[in-house]
């Protein structure tokens, strides 16, 4: 279905973009830090934002590879809590979205 290719190709550009971002994240934590204490301290805190932005990237990446998943399974844009279509708006704005906007809001996310 076109439609579906469209998606995955929009899916497979986002897990570039996010393989990019965690690459570059990653590639940050591990430069040496500096002697001197107080720049040991905010690169400390640098660490730790950016520990936090790999986490973010690696769930986001996970989510897409799962969504290409559904779709190689012909279950994409369907709620994987109550089974029902996610509506389409829903989908343009997070393609990987894997509930409905019903069931996302009562697991609270
Ligand atoms: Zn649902």
């Amino acid at each position: 279905m076109k439609e579906y290719e469209e998606i995955r190709h929009s899916l497979i550009d986002m897990l570039e973009d996010l393989d990019d971002k965690l690459a570059k994240i990653t590639h940050d934590v591990k430069e040496p830090l500096d002697k001197d204490f107080e720049e040991q301290a905010t690169q400390a805190e640098n660490d730790e934002v950016l520990d936090g932005l790999g986490n973010a990237a690696r769930t986001e990446i996970e989510m897409v590879k799962q969504a290409l998943d559904r779709l190689d399974k012909g279950q994409y844009g369907l709620c994987q809590v109550c089974g029902q279509p996610i509506s389409k708006e829903r989908l343009k704005a997070i393609p990987y979205s894997s509930m409905c906007i019903k069931c996302a809001s009562q697991a609270g996310c």
